[in-house]
């Protein structure tokens, strides 16, 4: 056993007490790669305890010096860049050129936030009686629960971990279960830099030990990133301590193709949001309604990208395009998607079936049209390589029916008309949307779902700001 396997509590790496274990499987292979903790209720309250300990002096210390230690680590991330690639792709099956990206893009992430350090701001605010002074000053929450879902497993660290350690909170994180290898390897590197012992604390396990995190007394804030099904419990069990949540869940993109568009832009941007990282992102083109009078054009793109796709293992075949799903469950959930498609009268035109032969979770790019409203593969999430098309009459049918939906995180739109495109900006219920571009949010954005993707958001300013609460004081002085 490893010491980047054990939990890292206090600045300390300590075996789990009791002692169970969780199998980490290589999607690609269906291979066993290692096993990480298994933790119950007293790792829980050791690694709560621990940051507990450590935020009264964490949060005395200068912003500028919490910023210090977050580019100690970023430092350390870019050292290890092609090692933390590797483990990212072997556990998750994303491409290593995206593994890559995630690093790289985590350690700019982490000084990103480190800027923030002489930029937080408060307020002094007028007062209605002669000699008062009323000042509002932002302060860290305490101790934030971190709960990581697996398709950004590396990033999802970095984007709880910045912004609540340089606003002087301390973070308890829990990877998911599925890919928790790399962030006992971040853990690692952490402990390789002065950051004060209880800062930072990783303990591993499945949705038992989410829950027990989740629903601790002594945490102030839960940062969680994952599916809606599992954010109504986590905020379910953080109403019994009154503790702020911060959610951000699943999508079910729209994107809308206007007879004016540059269709090669559109095709090959939904492409990408179809087979990056296997369809399995968050704010991904999900769905397409297409102008009748391109529909035909724009499909024959579509499918012709499609089906140039190489699947394979990322890791041991550099030249293919796409990876697996992440488990079995997911590809079993992606391939009955397409057949409940199909018997509710979509039609399949290239895919829809697990890849012939291959060792992994691999299924087919698909592209299914003649698809309408009534059929769950318009509004459900379905998080793999399957893009379902509808085909619309006009821009007010199209953003009638992108809004038509339980989700609210990402959408976009391909034409060339500006008052198109605005009137899209204007009147899409989404927390983002994209104008004739892929869907990949910025830094200094503000990634933020409406209606059941989420409450809250990351990111930027907005997304610091919330690891922060407000602390008005009023100070009486002789007029
Ligand atoms: P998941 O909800 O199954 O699990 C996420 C994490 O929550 C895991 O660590 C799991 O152990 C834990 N967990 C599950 N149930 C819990 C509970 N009751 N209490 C506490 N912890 C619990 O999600 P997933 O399958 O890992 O991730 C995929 C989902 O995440 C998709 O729906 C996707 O859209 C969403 N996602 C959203 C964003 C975003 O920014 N909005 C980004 C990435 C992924």
């Amino acid at each position: 056993m490893t010491q980047q396997h054990l939990n890292f509590i206090d600045g300390q790496f300590q075996p789990n007490a009791g002692g169970a274990r969780i199998e980490v499987i290589n999607p690609s292979t269906q291979q066993f790669i290692d096993t990480v903790p298994d933790s119950n209720a007293e790792d829980v309250n050791a690694a709560v305890a621990a940051a507990r300990r450590a935020q009264p002096a964490w949060e005395k210390r200068p912003a500028i010096e919490r910023a210090g230690y977050l580019r100690q680590i970023s430092a350390k991330l870019r050292e290890h860049t092609e090692r933390l690639a590797t483990l990212i792709a072997t556990e998750q099956g994303k491409l290593m050129d995206l593994a890559r990206v995630e690093v790289n893009f985590t350690a700019d992430y982490i000084d990103y936030m480190a800027e923030w350090a002489r930029r937080i701001e408060g307020e002094v605010l007028n007062s209605d009686r002669a000699g008062e002074t009323i000042f509002m000053m932002r302060k860290p929450l305490g101790v934030v629960a971190g709960v990581l879902p697996w398709n950004f497993p590396f990033f999802l660290i970095a984007r709880k971990m910045a912004p609540a350690l340089l606003t002087g909170n301390t973070i308890v994180i829990k990877p998911s279960e599925e890919t928790p290898l790399n962030a006992f390897a971040f853990a690692q590197l952490v402990a390789e830099t002065d950051l004060p012992p209880g800062v930072f604390n990783l303990i591993g396990g499945a949705r038992e030990t989410g829950a027990l995190l989740v629903g601790h007394k002594d945490i102030d804030m839960v940062s969680f990133t994952g599916s809606v099904a599992a954010g109504v419990q986590i905020m379910t069990a953080a109403a019994a301590n009154l503790t702020k949540v911060n959610l951000e869940l699943g999508g079910k993109a729209p994107a809308i193709v206007l007879a004016d568009a540059d269709l090669d832009l559109a095709a090959n941007a939904i492409y990408q949001s179809r087979i990056i990282n296997t369809g399995q992102v968050c704010n991904c083109a999900e769905r397409v309604y297409v102008h009748k009078d391109v529909a035909a054009q724009f499909t024959a793109k579509m499918v012709a990208l499609m089906q140039s796709t190489v699947s394979g293992n990322p890791v041991t075949e550099p030249h293919v395009t796409m990876g697996p799903l992440i488990n079995k469950a997911q590809l079993a959930k992606v391939a009955r998607a397409v057949e409940l498609a199909q018997s509710q009268g979509a039609k399949l035109v290239t895919g829809g079936k697990t890849v012939a032969g291959a060792s992994g979770n691999h299924f087919e790019p698909t592209v299914l049209t003649q698809c309408d409203h009534s059929m769950d593969i318009m509004r459900e999430e379905t998080f793999g390589p399957v893009l379902p098309i509808m085909e619309i009459d006009s821009l007010d049918q199209a953003l009638g029916l992108a809004n038509d939906s339980d989700y609210g995180l990402t959408s976009s739109i391909y034409t060339r008309d500006i008052n198109a495109a605005m009137r899209a900006a204007r009147e899409l219920q989404f927390g983002e949307t994209y104008i004739n571009r892929e869907n990949f949010e910025a830094m200094q954005g503000f990634h933020a779902g409406r209606k059941k993707s989420g409450i809250g958001g990351a990111d930027g300013k907005h997304g610091l700001l919330e690891y922060t609460t407000t602390h008005v004081v009023y100070l009486q002085t002789s007029a």
